[in-house]
């Protein structure tokens, strides 16, 4: 079987009309010493799928060699909390469906990561924390049901903070996830396993949650395209909860392609999920036209805090989408400032309901030695949550109290409400907003662990996204020298407007091709 060097042109015949262009940005994406050139996983989902399908490489040698990456690297990045070797087998089984019959799904065969938050039938799903050390999921979540449809082949968990809960890993209790870019940092979280996958080809693609920021922040960590949807766009049935009134499921990969590949195929409504809306997506057209895009720059988003690399790397692109045709301008969400002091009561007030099911008899390991069933519940959740999970449920049990409910959650209720409002005037005049996805590129380890609201300020753009219940992209725009002549990325955040996706995912593939050409 021929393996297709990365660096060896493909055959346009074979690999669409567009080969050309997603070439050159994943060629771009691979001078990120992370990615080994020349095997199978420095693919993207595209690209394998055509080649897939057009004969070129088997299913097996794609699976297998992601699974050598794990092997080799994962020791040290620990992106994984569990690997399925079983996956190889069903490689087989794929390759023998590809002999027989022609495949159209674009997913067929492709060997993809999922945060250990979403449940695969069977297989363990602990969401990072030892309460849930050994429980096994009874069902499919919905998404993974769309995605085994399409063929997708699952590799395994990937690893995250406790329930969701962090933007580093830190807070997962089997131990943090390291940022390949640089092992001394974090990958931002709490869906730092599964960035950390699709960065360094242990996956080609990966689903991570989304409650404040853990898809785009991490991708903006890693260096990779992480996106959320729409509130109610794609089921959270078979998602361990969080916050139930922000939680998202959605893709990171290495392309805007790739993500709106995932996105198409694990959208859509869901008799399981009442929140979930049945509406189409139909797809962006390949050439975007970026030119008379209205594009809205929050000033609220380049105040101090911001990282001053990466506010001017965002001003040189917008220069040169202006040269291209965009019409740029600024725009203001007055409310941006409380977004994230409305985030930290709204999110503990659902986490505090939420948890209260890991009691040890519905879900979790009971203390048997207590014959006494409140001691039971106590010392089974004092043993198995771990601080930052504690915090947030007395923090959201406190703001739901009686005394306390009209000056804490019912006031962040009204905020939320003001976001919103922010944003539905501003797309009055825009059709895109923006901004930095994270003040600052990936922190060190134990660097904010002691001060929890610094680590909640790595999430100051990403929150609002998801009190106002809007799609948001993180596509990686540059990079930051950091000790030793490593590279760190960071990524910008681009909004659109409700159930807009086709713009988002057209606009980001208009600047994605941009930058491809004028690499930072
Ligand atoms: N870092 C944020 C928090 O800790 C966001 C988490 C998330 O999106 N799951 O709440």
């Amino acid at each position: 079987m021929k393996r297709p060097s990365l660096f060896t042109p493909l055959d346009p015949e074979n690999f669409g009309s567009e080969a050309g262009d997603e070439k050159r940005v994943y060629q771009k994406q691979n001078k990120n010493p992370v990615l080994k050139g020349g095997d199978l996983t420095g693919f993207t989902i595209e690209e394998a799928g055509h080649a897939l399908r057009s004969g070129a490489v088997n299913v097996r040698d794609l699976v297998s060699d992601c699974l050598s990456v794990i092997h080799e690297r994962d020791r040290d990045i620990h992106a994984f909390l569990d690997v399925y070797e079983d996956a190889l087998r069903e490689a087989e089984e794929k390759d023998a469906i590809l002999r027989d019959a022609p495949e159209t799904s674009p997913l067929f065969g492709i060997p993809i990561a999922l945060k250990d938050n979403i449940l695969v039938e069977g297989k363990r799903a602990t969401a990072g924390s030892k309460i849930l050390e050994n429980y096994t999921a009874g069902f499919d979540a919905t998404v993974v049901r769309k995605l085994k449809e399409a063929g997708a082949i699952i590799i395994g968990k990937t690893n995250l903070d406790e329930f969701a809960m962090g933007s580093s890993t830190e807070n997962s209790a089997f131990g943090p996830t390291k940022n390949p870019c640089d092992e001394s940092r974090v990958p931002g979280g709490s869906s730092g396993g599964s960035a950390a996958a699709v960065a360094t080809g242990m996956a080609l693609g990966a689903l991570g949650s989304d409650t404040g920021g853990s898809i785009r922040q991490p991708a903006s960590f890693c260096g990779v395209v992480g996106m959320k949807p729409t509130y109610g766009r794609v089921s959270r049935h078979g998602l361990i909860a969080m916050a139930s009134s922000l939680d998202q499921i959605g893709p990171f990969a290495k392309t805007v392609r790739d993500a709106e590949i995932m996105f198409s195929a694990i959208a859509g409504g869901d008799e399981f999920d009442a929140t979930s809306v049945h509406h189409s997506y139909e797809e962006a057209e390949k050439s975007f036209a970026l030119r008379g895009l209205r594009i809205g720059v929050p000033k609220e988003y380049f105040r101090e805090g911001l990282d001053p690399a990466i506010a001017s790397r965002i001003g040189e692109l917008l220069k040169l989408l202006e040269k291209e045709g965009v019409v740029a301008k600024e725009i203001s969400l007055p409310h941006s400032s409380y977004a994230l002091p409305a985030y930290y009561i709204v999110v503990p007030s659902e986490v505090s309901a939420n948890l209260a099911r890991f009691d040890g008899i519905r879900y979790g390991v009971p203390d048997r030695e207590e014959e006494n069933l409140f001691e039971m519940y106590s010392k089974t959740r004092a043993r198995g949550f771990g601080p930052e999970v504690k915090r947030r449920i007395i923090l959201g049990t406190y703001a739901l109290s009686a005394g306390y409910y009209d000056a804490y959650y019912v006031k962040a209720q009204k905020v939320r409400r003001e976001i919103a409002s922010d944003f539905e005037s501003a797309f009055r005049d825009v059709d895109i907003v923006i901004g930095p996805t994270t003040p600052t590129p990936a922190f060190r380890f134990g660097e904010k662990t002691g001060d929890p609201v610094s680590m909640y300020l790595a999430d100051i753009y990403t929150v609002a996204v998801n009190l106002a219940g809007l799609p948001g992209i993180s596509l990686p725009v540059g990079t930051v020298p950091a000790e030793g002549g490593k590279k760190l990325p960071f990524g910008m955040q681009m909004i659109s407007p409700w159930f807009d996706e086709k713009t988002l995912f057209g606009a980001a593939r208009g600047i994605e091709r941009i930058l491809a050409s004028s690499p930072s």
